[in-house]
């Protein structure tokens, strides 16, 4: 009865630290650890603890005999990830190496870092530096709630994924630790103000942006990128007006990456379903009196190099009806023909698998196309089709054409930045000449990876600044710690601190009613009265709170 790692697996490793016989694979000191898919149990070795289980910060582990029907093909999925070997594998003692925390030297004074961004990066960044005493760490983010893309990109049919806010949580209230939401650097306060007030900022501010498709008809209403319609129905308050026009029969989506499953997978699902998850209400109307009936991915190279993951395509597969054309199941006949990668493989054997296009529509579907690359978007007023070129060129109707072609860092005012990577150029997260100023998660590596590889990406970071802090490298900031308090509330009166945050998490799950994880606030406003309902700590906790700083 071994222990299985499924979908939502975060790749973060905290599984492989708990595993008292270290059987969960690559673990972040092996090579292939930065480019996995997910990580593996080996069910040979593994002596069913449940200790991983607990580590999992999403929920991704299970006893086999636990899983869901639609989680039976993680059983070999995991296992194939080892050789073919007859017996148990007798429990070994050599741990996976832990990565040792970075020790700070003491000094005076804390170590005061401010973080730009509350994602993933920026929490791992803040709980690495936090696991050593005398740290203070200032956390900056312009939305008045905390989280960054689980918040607003994880999509809401993957609830476990974004179980891993609840850790976040945790790290969010250490001592050491002080949020400033709803302000924005950049607005509200400068880099050279983060850099007089502390010893070093660091920026995880994620990639934005979009990567545009440049061909003719892709500014016509009904145009537009699928990480918008993702921000969207997450209700991220800046996209709550997108016109979402699910009027059309069809929508195309180009690229095949994650993402465009995401979206691919919202838009057919029944609205039933959805009505159970943190879908923004807005988008949960929209898809009621959607009449979408067929959402096509466009990939614009063959099935072997399908941008999607295996579990995610095994997601996708098991809870939604998905069909290929005729010509493209030959081509993955062809292709599983030639290739030997064993990951490509299982993919391919998946999509061979897959119903028929001409099949008809029982209900909404999605179907995979291949070696179509867009010309050009067809319409006059609006779209109305989607020209392709390439062996599978011809016009798709359609009333919605969504580019899915990956995200893109946007550059940091007094910051370099790489216009061609859409990254700040770093080394190992260190700005280069920057001084005191550091970088990590997609801004830093470029939009890839799942959550948790951003702990190993901040991490490294981490060990850089805390370099550069022993060798004397960083300049003390030039004011106490309580001027900044007094600026940053001085620039922007409406700051939600964590208390705030409290307050709207609460407000939230209320409105959740029980039937749904929460109900999320979409304007700021209202974000803002939420927080306002926070208690307010008694005046002798405020004083002392202030003769800290
Ligand atoms: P992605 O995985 O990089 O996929 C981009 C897609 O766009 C590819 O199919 C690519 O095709 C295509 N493309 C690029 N330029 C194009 C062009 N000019 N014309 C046509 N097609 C073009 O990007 P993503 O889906 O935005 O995902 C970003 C990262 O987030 C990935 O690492 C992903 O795994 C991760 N993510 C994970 C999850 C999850 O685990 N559930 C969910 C969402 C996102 P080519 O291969 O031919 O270039």
């Amino acid at each position: 009865m071994p222990h299985v790692v499924t979908q939502s697996c975060c790749s973060d490793g905290s599984c492989v630290y708990a595993c008292p016989v270290n059987c969960i694979h690559p673990s972040p000191d092996e090579p292939g650890f930065a480019t996995a898919e997910m990580l593996y149990i080996d069910p040979l070795a593994c002596v069913d603890c449940g200790a991983c289980v607990s580590a999992c910060p999403v929920g991704a582990i299970s006893p086999d005999t636990k899983l869901t029907d639609n989680q039976l093909p993680f059983i070999e999925l995991n296992a194939a990830f080892y050789p073919k070997r007859e017996g148990r594998i007798p429990p070994t003692s050599k741990l996976a190496p832990v990565i040792e925390a970075p020790r700070i030297e003491p000094r005076k004074g804390p170590l005061t870092v401010a973080i730009v961004g509350s994602g993933p990066a920026a929490m791992y960044a803040a709980d690495e530096l936090l696991t050593q005493r005398g740290v203070r760490v200032n956390m900056f983010e312009k939305l008045p709630t905390p989280y960054g893309l689980v918040r607003a990109g994880v999509a809401p049919d993957h609830q476990s994924t974004k179980r891993v806010t609840k850790l976040f949580d945790r790290m969010a209230e250490q001592n050491g630790l002080t949020l400033y939401l709803n302000v924005e650097v950049g607005k509200h306060i400068s880099h050279a103000d983060l850099l007089e007030h502390h010893h070093a900022v660091l920026y995880a501010v994620g990639a934005p942006n979009d990567r545009r498709l440049d061909i003719e008809g892709m500014n016509l209403p009904g145009t537009g990128t699928a990480t918008e319609v993702v921000a969207w129905f997450n209700g991220h308050p800046d996209f709550t007006d997108l016109a979402v026009d699910l009027s059309g029969e069809r929508v195309v989506i180009i690229g095949n990456g994650n993402v465009a499953l995401d979206v691919a997978r919202i838009l057919t699902s029944d609205p039933d379903q959805l009505a159970r998850t943190d879908i923004a209400d807005h988008a949960l109307r929209a898809l009621r009196s959607s009449r979408v009936q067929e959402v096509v991915i466009a990939a614009r190279r063959g099935p072997q190099f399908s941008a999607f993951t295996l579990p995610e395509l095994i997601g996708l597969t098991t809870t939604c009806d998905v069909v290929l054309d005729a010509a493209d199941h030959q081509q993955v006949i062809v292709d599983l023909a030639g290739v030997t990668d064993p990951l490509t493989r299982n993919k391919l054997e998946i999509l061979a698998k897959l119903g028929d296009a001409s099949a008809p529509i029982t209900r909404p579907r999605i179907r995979l196309a291949y070696n179509v690359t867009p010309h050009r978007v067809l319409g006059d007023q609006r779209v109305t089709g989607i020209e392709f070129t390439g062996s599978g060129a011809g016009v798709l109707e359609a009333g919605m054409v969504l580019t899915s072609i990956g995200y893109r860092g946007k550059a940091i005012a007094d910051l370099p930045f790489d216009e061609r990577a859409g990254v700040v150029p770093n080394d190992g997260g260190r700005v280069v000449d920057s001084p005191g100023t550091y970088v990590a998660g997609w801004i830093k590596r470029g939009p890839t990876g799942f959550i948790g590889s951003n702990k190993s990406c901040a991490a490294e970071t981490v060990h850089r600044l805390v370099e550069d802090y022993n060798r004397g490298r960083l300049g003390d900031p030039d004011h106490r710690p309580a001027a900044l308090d007094k600026l940053v509330r001085g620039r922007q009166p409406a700051v939600v601190d964590a208390a705030g945050w409290r307050a709207i998490d609460a407000a939230e799950i209320a409105r959740g009613g029980g039937v749904r994880p929460r109900g999320k606030f979409t304007q700021v406003p209202d974000m803002l009265a939420a927080a306002a309902t926070a208690p307010r700590p008694p005046l002798g906790k405020r004083l002392l709170a202030g003769l800290r700083h």
